[in-house]
């Protein structure tokens, strides 16, 4: 069946400044590796098309374009990024009445690709689709993963040339902080303006103004990071230029889920000082937010004022943070109404998995069974600490539990072995992962909820994307 898309378009209609229009480049020959077909049913999609997908054809209304964007990366502000490879093709209004950005990664250089190559290689595309297709399946706010296509050329990389492929990527909007940051500092106060309005209208319609945007993202920050944080998620590059204005997980670089626990867990081989590390994450989030009110301040006269009420929003989120934290720690614990009292208990038994190095997704899997004492060295301590727990749960806790705590995440072992089966054309493991991934609240596949073995240990995951 050939390819339509129903593209409702609005980027493109935004001024020059906002990207620069060019199409992808067309690929050797392409492939079809992975097509999601539940989320093209969403999306109103039908057909399927590897030409497209590849970005050897523009299908009919799409209006590529590359986005200009800048952000700070590691805490150091560069003035200019964009999408060094990246097309957006349009937008469509999905069956919920979403507008949804269709975007194609590693489909050629932009104007905006400084030294990169504007490819991706088929690793981190299948990473991307494994990972972002099992945030969705967890709940968790996250851009998706609509197609993979292999292009039949090779990429060149550090470890070697590497076989191509185009991720088609699906965001409710690819707008970042970094969108707004590249024009206050340019000092270009009407496109800000226009930008705002048009962040206002497509994501926050209830905000009033500036502020209420500001306040919206912050909230919607908070409760990603704290959602995050329950699954044992690390980002990695928690830059500025990957934090989306949406409140979406964006940019599955260097990520990956921790086996067993430590607050400091940092898997980016590029992140030496542990800026992003698993327990520095609402912090960061955070200082995000401070960048997002810094652009905006632009956008008032009145400059006294406007640093007030930002101040007061930002300051808030370490609050909103605790909140959404607290919730789903609770949760996971068995806690329907967790309160602040309840906080110390759930530390008690992330120090206990620390000392430990317990699984962090097995040991609350077993919470309530005897598995979980299993999952420590110091029995004792956990049973000592279980108790409290049972004595402060009802009957529930086993339902609340079971709905807050995965029996299976991507392990980063499982990962590296799809992609290197995949890179020697066995699909079969990628097709396994993200079947039993799709419910990830139960186990369908006994192998893949257990942890690696020590010679199993993939301890780190590397920028080369
Ligand atoms: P990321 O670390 O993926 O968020 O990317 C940061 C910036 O580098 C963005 O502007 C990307 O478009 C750009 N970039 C990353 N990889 C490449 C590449 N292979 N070719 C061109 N630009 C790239
Ligand atoms: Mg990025």
């Amino acid at each position: 069946m050939t390819l339509h898309i129903p593209f409702d378009n609005s980027y493109a209609a935004l001024p020059d400044a906002f990207y620069a229009r060019l199409d992808p480049t067309p690929v050797k020959t392409p492939s079809m590796i992975a097509w999601n077909k539940a989320l093209a049913t969403e999306l109103g999609i039908t057909g399927q098309s590897a030409d497209v997908f590849a970005g050897n054809t523009v299908p009919q209304g799409a209006i590529p374009l590359a986005q200009l964007y800048a952000g700070h990366q590691f805490g150091s502000y560069n003035p200019q990024l964009g999408d060094g490879r990246a097309i957006l093709l349009g937008e469509v209004i999905d069956q919920s009445g979403q507008r949804r950005d269709i975007q194609l990664k590693g489909s050629g250089p932009t104007p905006y690709s400084r030294m990169g190559d504007g490819r991706a290689w088929l690793g981190p595309v299948l990473r991307e689709y494994v990972i972002s297709e099992a945030m969705h399946a967890l709940g968790i706010p996250t851009t998706r993963a609509l197609a993979a296509v292999g292009t039949g050329q090779p990429v060149l990389r550090e470890q070697g040339p590497l076989p191509g492929a185009v991720l088609t990527r699906i965001a409710s909007s690819h707008l970042r902080v970094g969108t707004f940051q590249i024009f206050a500092h340019r000092g270009q106060i009407d496109e800000l303006k226009t930008l705002t309005d048009y962040a206002i209208a497509r994501h926050y319609p209830d905000a009033d103004g500036p502020m209420g945007l500001l306040a919206g993202v912050c909230q919607a920050q908070a409760d990603l990071v704290a959602s995050w944080m329950s699954v044992g998620f690390i980002h990695g590059v928690m830059n500025t230029d990957n934090c989306t204005i949406s409140g979406e997980t964006i940019d599955y670089g260097p990520c990956a889920f921790m086996d067993g626990y430590h607050e400091g867990r940092v898997f980016s081989s590029i992140d030496q000082t542990g800026r992003y590390a698993y327990g520095n994450q609402p912090r960061i989030a955070v200082w995000n937010m401070a960048q997002l009110a810094t652009a905006l301040l632009q956008l008032f006269d009145d400059k006294e004022a406007a640093v007030e009420e930002a101040t007061t929003i930002v300051h808030k989120m370490p609050e909103q943070l605790q909140t959404a934290w607290l919730h789903r720690f609770g949760a996971k614990i068995g806690l329907t109404n967790p309160t602040a009292q309840d906080q110390p208990l759930i530390e008690e038994l992330l120090t206990l998995m620390q000392n430990d190095g317990a699984d962090f997704t097995n040991t609350f899997a077993a919470l309530g069974t005897d598995n979980a004492r299993d999952q420590f060295t110091d029995r004792d301590a956990f049973d000592a600490w279980d108790q409290k727990r049972h004595s402060r749960t009802d009957p529930t806790a086993i339902e609340i539990m079971a709905k807050a705590n995965p029996k299976i995440i991507p392990r980063n072992h499982r990962i590296e072995a799809m992609i290197d089966a995949a890179v020697n054309g066995d699909m079969a493991p990628f097709e396994r992962l993200t079947k039993a991934l799709g419910t990830p609240y139960a186990i369908t596949d006994d192998a893949l909820h257990k942890p690696p073995t020590q010679s199993e240990i993939v301890p780190a995951t590397f920028c080369g994307t």
